[in-house]
Parts: C-alpha cells; sequence; structure tokens
C-alpha cells in the first residue's frame, strides 16, 4: 500500500479520481484557518509559531486558510510561518502555486520544534496499513504476492516485518471463530507520537478530519478509488488511490501516551456547523448570483449533512496539556 500510494502520489492527479472537502468548498478552509488562529489565541499567542499542514493536496486548503487569517486574525498572520509536509514532488509544484511561501518537508521530523497549529485533512487514510486475519484462535497477516492476497502466520520464515514495533501487542485476543479483519496502521501511530510529544513539550494543536469509526474495530476497511469509483485495490497498483479507514482511537492513543490531550473525536458535521460553516456559507453566498449561491449552500450541506459526509468523516484535536477546550469541541 505504501509503494501503490507512493507511485499513485507521485504520478497522477489525485483530484480526478476522488474529491475532498476544501475542493469542496473554500469555506471549509476558511472556518479551518479560524479554528487555528482562536486556538492560537487559546494558547496565549506563542511567537513564532508555525502553521502545519499535513498531506496538503493541491494546497487549496491552505491558501483558503491563510486568506481568512489574514482578514480577520492579523496578529496570528504576523507571527505565523508556513510549513507544509507533502512526500510527492508533483503536488509540491500544485501547492508551491497555491502557497508560494512555504516550507516543505517530508516528514513531521524536521518541522522545526517550535510551537504549533497543525491542520490535516484526509492524511491519515492515505497511509499503509497492515491487516490481520483472525485464524481459530491466532492471527495471520495478510500481503499481496502476484497481485493476490496471501496470509501467511506471523512467524512463517517468509515474513519480513517492516517495523520494529511489537504489533502484536496491539492486536485484540484473539476469540474463537475465523476471518474478522484487524488492520493498524503504524505511519499514523508513529505520527500521533511523534506530534503527542510535541505538544505535550510546548504549546500548540493539531486538528484531523478523516474518515473512520470513533474507536478501533474489526473490519477490512482497505479500498481503492479510480475514476471517482471503486476499484479492486489489487488491480493496476499506483493508478487507483488507496485508502483505509482511521482508526481513530489508536491514533489519539498515541498522542495522549505521549502526554497531548485528545478532545473528540465527533462527527464531521457537528464540528463544521459548531465552528461556522453555515454562517460563513451564508455570507459567500449572498454576495453571488443565484446559481453560484445555490452551489455553495449544496457544497456545505454536502460536507455537513450526516448521510453525506457529516457523520463518517469524524474531527478530532490534539492539544498541549494547558490549552483550554479548542472551538467545536465544547460538550
Ligand atoms: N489534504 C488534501 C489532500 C488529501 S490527499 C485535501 O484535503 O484535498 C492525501 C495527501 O497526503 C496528498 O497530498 C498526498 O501526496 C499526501 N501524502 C500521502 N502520503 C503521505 C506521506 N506519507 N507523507 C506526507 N504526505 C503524504
Amino acid at each position: 500500500m505504501a509503494r501503490a500510494n507512493a507511485a499513485y502520489y507521485a504520478a497522477r492527479d489525485p483530484f480526478v479520481d476522488f474529491t475532498t472537502a476544501p475542493e469542496i468548498s473554500q469555506a471549509f478552509g476558511e472556518i479551518l484557518g479560524l479554528w487555528a488562529a482562536i486556538t492560537w489565541e487559546l494558547l496565549g499567542r506563542p511567537a513564532p509559531v508555525l502553521l502545519v499542514e499535513a498531506g496538503p493536496g493541491r494546497g487549496t486548503l491552505m491558501a483558503d486558510a491563510l486568506r481568512a487569517i489574514r482578514h480577520a486574525a492579523p496578529a496570528f498572520c504576523a507571527a505565523l510561518s508556513v510549513h507544509l509536509i507533502e512526500t510527492s514532488a508533483r503536488l509540491r509544484a500544485l501547492q508551491q502555486e497555491a502557497v508560494p511561501n512555504a516550507v516543505w518537508h517530508d516528514s513531521l521530523e524536521t518541522v522545526p520544534d517550535e510551537p504549533l497549529l497543525l491542520l490535516a485533512n484526509e492524511f491519515l487514510d492515505a497511509l499503509p496499513i497492515r491487516q490481520f486475519v483472525r485464524r481459530g484462535d491466532s492471527w495471520t497477516e495478510r500481503y499481496v504476492i502476484d497481485s493476490g492476497f496471501v496470509e501467511m502466520d506471523s512467524r512463517s520464515p517468509c515474513v519480513r516485518t517492516p517495523s520494529p514495533q511489537p504489533w502484536s501487542s496491539s492486536l485484540p485476543k484473539p476469540a474463537r471463530g475465523g476471518g474478522d479483519v484487524f488492520e493498524i496502521c503504524e505511519p499514523a501511530v508513529d505520527f500521533a507520537a511523534v506530534l503527542g510529544r510535541r505538544l505535550a513539550a510546548r504549546p500548540g494543536a493539531a486538528l484531523f478530519l478523516d474518515y473512520g469509526p470513533s474507536d478501533s474495530t474489526m473490519g477490512d476497511s482497505l479500498q481503492a478509488i479510480r475514476d471517482a469509483g471503486p476499484a479492486d485495490p489489487l488491480r493496476d497498483a499506483g493508478f487507483a488511490d488507496l485508502t483505509a479507514h482511521v482508526d481513530f482511537g489508536a491514533f489519539a492513543r498515541g498522542a495522549t501516551a505521549a502526554g497531548a490531550v485528545a478532545h473528540g473525536p465527533i462527527p464531521q458535521g457537528v464540528f463544521l456547523s459548531r465552528i461556522g460553516l453555515f454562517q460563513r456559507t451564508d455570507r459567500l453566498a449572498r454576495r453571488q448570483p443565484p446559481a453560484r449561491s445555490m452551489a455553495l449552500i449544496e457544497a456545505a450541506r454536502r460536507l455537513a449533512e450526516p448521510d453525506r459526509m457529516g457523520r463518517l468523516f469524524k474531527a478530532l484535536a490534539l492539544c498541549h496539556p494547558g490549552c483550554p477546550t479548542p472551538p467545536g469541541f465544547e460538550s
């Protein structure tokens, strides 16, 4: 999955195959920018401060966020510098057009160790998962060989464990029966641990929007999207976007174990409505001709309605322990 997605993001325009919230409505990036500005105030206005985005795609979210920040939060604007975490050279070139003054990084590791506000939309679902299948009272791991799935006992001499992490401790206790699939996403948990350590040590907060259940659950969620529709994940590796549901429970635990505080996850529709998606959309729509105005309102509804993107997508905030509850997460 890691190699297929690296090839996919390096060579293709993913937005031919799927669309994302910032591409659906400019209001999404704008209100996330204001979320960062208000959270910066709650953190005591640390300066200088990094505004970081992980997996910025075309750079649309950050461009919209910066426009709103410039307009509504000049002090935050003056204190911040923009850092983008992106592995695809092709997407970096697009991001450079949208956000000319950013600094790029391959991973969180090289982002300077300073107070930060981090945003990430549909970043975690692109990170590679490992799948374990319950067979009797033990687990086998699912591998891909010659475009087909094979299951191997993890003690098999053929198995090279790509990470030193003791993954076996992350698996639930095997129960009777067979066939259940459990997924772990080591890069996501590693990202949470690095971020959690930073947030424990310095003022900062991070906001993740992505799709998946609120807590760890069984099930095979690997999917491929190509030309705006489902595709076979094992066909034409590198030509389709491979994603898996985000395990928000495991991700949040990775960060809290390192000393950060988690708020949520809560449904995206609830979060976006609380932080003003519809108010912002109304203001934008008022200045537009009727067709454009209707399109903006329809876009906001698509992001927030429970049977569309509002419930499967979740919002999770990770914060410095001294940070009051950030906007949208008040209970
Ligand atoms: N956030 C954007 C794009 C989502 S697509 C939006 O909402 O439109 C996933 C993004 O994550 C792409 O920019 C992709 O190149 C990037 N990405 C995928 N794997 C990555 C990794 N391991 N490290 C950094 N970026 C990655």
